[in-house]
């Protein structure tokens, strides 16, 4: 299928972005912008927010809409947390997204990690507000709590397509209803701890679904939500079967709202991160 017009986005490589590629070179770190080759990188990176990958660039799980590697993952760096907050201060960051692989090889998934990279950012940059962008953990309750007790500002979880196509979509190993347990667990343990999540379009849902996805998220609590198009990364991941036209994102976007969401980015170039810092805001 040809990209319509409304996918092509603007390229903005400002001044910032030079610097940003210097400084994860030097200290040997990924973002999430440059491993999936994000139409926003320069956007972001423009605004001083980045998304940093942690523990490695090969996962243990197989989503198939998805292009990182996946493999037996290294051992985690114990000195990537301390890399992270270098990085962090040496760009003047004013927000910072922390994800991850999935590690199911880690007995706590990989949280411990999440949590020293968290607590290295805060104790070297105080004033830089940070988002983790969490696997599932297999759902468990210890790893979500090291997480929490952590301290970020905004804890999400991504349940990536709606519930009946989680299966083809996501690695067998992933579920639906486990990915609103880890949200719902998040606001029961600190209630006033910001939760989001996202999901993509154009894999074959129809709307009712999209819209109860909503739904299904704002029953857990859910504060932030993003929906964007989904753009096939490789020829092996599975194919875009709709683009989804801008004006029915904006549609998405006002149910979103009138749901109860504090905030909601939807459009086609919507990603989990994009402007991160600014839909945080809506919400503080
Ligand atoms: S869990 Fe799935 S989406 Fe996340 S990095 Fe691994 S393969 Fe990609």
């Amino acid at each position: 299928m040809r990209k319509p017009a409304w996918l092509k986005s603007p390229l903005h490589v400002g001044e910032h972005f030079k610097d940003v590629t210097t400084t994860l070179q030097q200290l040997r770190l990924h973002t999430v912008g440059q491993e999936a080759a994000c139409p926003n990188l320069g956007e972001c990176w423009g605004r001083g927010t980045a998304t940093f990958m942690i523990l490695g660039d090969v996962c243990t799980r197989v989503c198939r809409f998805c292009n990182v590697s996946t493999g037996h993952p290294s051992a985690p760096d114990e000195e990537e947390p301390h890399r992270v907050a270098e990085a962090v201060k040496a760009l003047s960051l004013k927000y910072c997204v922390i994800t991850s692989v999935t590690r199911d090889d880690l007995s706590d998934g990989g949280a411990a990690n999440f949590a020293f990279t968290v607590k290295a950012i805060r104790s070297a940059c105080n004033n830089t507000s940070i988002e983790v962008l969490i696997p599932d953990f297999d759902g468990n309750v210890n790893s979500l709590q090291k997480i929490i007790d952590a301290g970020p500002d905004v804890i999400s979880h991504n349940v990536e397509t709606v519930a009946r196509l989680t299966p083809e979509v996501r690695d067998r190993r992933t579920d639906y209803d486990r990915s609103l347990f880890v949200l719902e667990q998040i606001k029961e343990s600190n209630p006033v701890l910001t939760t989001k999540s996202g999901f993509m379009v154009g894999l074959g849902e129809i709307e009712e679904e999209i819209l109860g996805t909503m739904q299904d998220l704002r029953n857990v609590g859910c504060d932030i939500i993003t929906i964007g198009q989904y753009l096939q990364p490789s020829k092996e991941c599975v194919p875009v079967i709709e683009y989804v036209h801008p004006d029915t994102f904006d549609e998405y976007r006002k149910f979103g709202e009138a749901i109860g969401f504090q905030s909601v980015a939807s459009g086609p170039l919507v990603r989990s991160s994009y402007l991160a810092d600014h839909y945080f805001k809506e919400v503080g």
